[in-house]
């Protein structure tokens, strides 16, 4: 029997009444942003639609895609849609590639954070007797205040640590008795090693029974891995600044991504044409905020691959279930005529034995043509018994059977590659 959920209501609710739900947001959003932004009252009259013909869920394709560059240009606060002074809270991304983007909230919205969060965070097992540390990196990024808000809403207590200083992170794990772990999946792997180097055994030397973890793309066989390694369940959240940061899915027991859709509409598109794909089909996922105050973005373009389904699930959860993200668009690389992600490598790799979670793809690029590497660390046991060489040929044999694709691997010497406390640098270029 499954436990009961965080907002039973809204999780179980049938179909057609969250749909009923979703249109009547839908339309209450399109009104607001057309009386309260100029933004977007253009570009709706641009496309010719006003708020009164959104009808049907299905009216939405009507409405141009906000892509990041949009974004960009209103930076930073040129589609708030309320008064300036009703923002009490504001994040934004990294900006590595440009300005950054910056995400407003008003009370509500910060009520609506915390509400999404909990759900997720309730839908993993976290609850009131945990212990959860926080080590995502405070700051403008979203991560760790999105984590904090819903584990204390949950009435959990947050170690509010951040990121980095590894050697304290253990010692707090261990002193605080932590049973709940939030940061990005690469970053527990790398304190598992210090632990293990500092004598320590992360499945019995610690209480840790839940790792929260997201920001990362990361693969069911790295999932596995870490699982093993510390002796704890697993659980993915996704989430992105422009939508409201994490908290946009809720994974359940059963390790199936519910989509929040009450408030976050998702559709997939055809990333080439832009046209909807339907139910099941793996295309680009676009988002629309239905309830956010400060900031809603309307079909808004997030590059990650993925599909979406609306099967019952064993949970008891009907919100539609979303697949795990393949990679982002931008990740893609096209290498002899095949499509490459980087996570099709990480879980060919993770099928060798002897392999540690540590890799990295080396692209290279000579005028047009991208040609790619990987370089990857051998356990410490399987470095010591040499014949690397044979490693190798395991490895690449691995990625021939996923990718069909002939990519010469070459084993370095265990910890060679730099480790991460956020997100880890997977694919560099040379
Ligand atoms: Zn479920």
């Amino acid at each position: 029997m499954p436990e009961k959920l965080w907002d039973n209501k809204i999780e179980s609710m049938p179909l057609s009444k969250l749909k009923d739900l979703q249109l009547k947001r839908l339309k209450e959003l399109v009104h607001r942003v057309y009386e309260k932004n100029k933004y977007y009252k253009n570009k709706l009259s641009d496309a010719k639609i006003k708020p009164s013909d959104i009808k049907t869920l299905k009216d939405i394709e009507k409405i141009p895609f906000l892509t990041k560059q949009d974004l960009r240009e209103y930076y930073p606060f040129g589609l708030v849609c309320t008064a300036l002074d009703e923002i009490v809270e504001v994040h934004a991304s990294s900006g590595t590639t440009g300005k950054p983007v910056v995400g407003p909230y008003t009370k509500n919205d910060v009520e609506l954070w915390a509400e999404v969060m909990a759900r997720s965070l309730w839908a993993n097992g976290l609850r009131k007797k945990d212990i959860m540390q926080n080590s995502y990196g405070y700051g403008l990024f979203t991560g760790a205040h999105g984590f904090e808000k819903g584990a204390q809403k949950i009435g959990a207590m947050v170690i509010t640590i951040s990121s980095g200083n590894t050697e304290r992170q253990i010692d707090v794990l261990r002193d605080f008795g932590t049973t709940a772990l939030a940061c990005t999946p690469s970053y527990s792997l790398h304190i598992a090693e210090i632990a293990e180097e500092n004598g320590l055994n992360p499945s019995k030397d610690f209480k840790l029974r839940l790792g929260l973890f997201g920001a990362e793309a990361w693969s069911e066989e790295m999932r596995r891995n870490i699982e093993k390694r510390w002796g704890i369940v697993a659980h993915e959240h996704y989430g992105l600044t422009e939508l409201i940061g994490p908290g946009v899915v809720s994974e359940c027991e059963y390790k199936k991504l519910h989509v929040n859709a009450d408030h976050f509409l998702p559709e997939v598109i055809d990333p080439i044409s832009g046209e909807t794909l339907e139910s099941d089909k793996e295309g680009e996922l676009v988002f629309t905020t239905l309830t956010k105050e400060a900031f809603p973005a309307i079909r808004f373009r997030t590059r990650d691959l993925a599909s979406i389904n609306e099967e019952k699930c064993k949970c008891g959860r009907t919100l539609p279930i979303q697949s795990r993200i393949k990679g982002r668009s931008d990740d893609m690389m096209k290498v002899k005529g095949v499509i490459v992600f980087p996570s099709q490598i990480e879980a060919a790799l993770m099928q060798v034995t002897g392999v540690s979670d540590n890799y990295q793809i080396v692209k290279t690029k000579q005028g047009d043509i991208t040609s790619l590497s990987v370089e990857v660390e051998p356990s410490e046991e399987r470095y010591k018994e040499g014949h690397l060489d044979d490693f190798e040929k395991q490895a690449e044999a691995a990625i021939y059977r996923i990718l069909n694709l002939n990519v010469p691997v070459k084993a370095l010497q265990p910890k060679a590659i730099p480790r991460s406390t956020g997100k880890a640098k997977r694919v560099i270029e040379r």
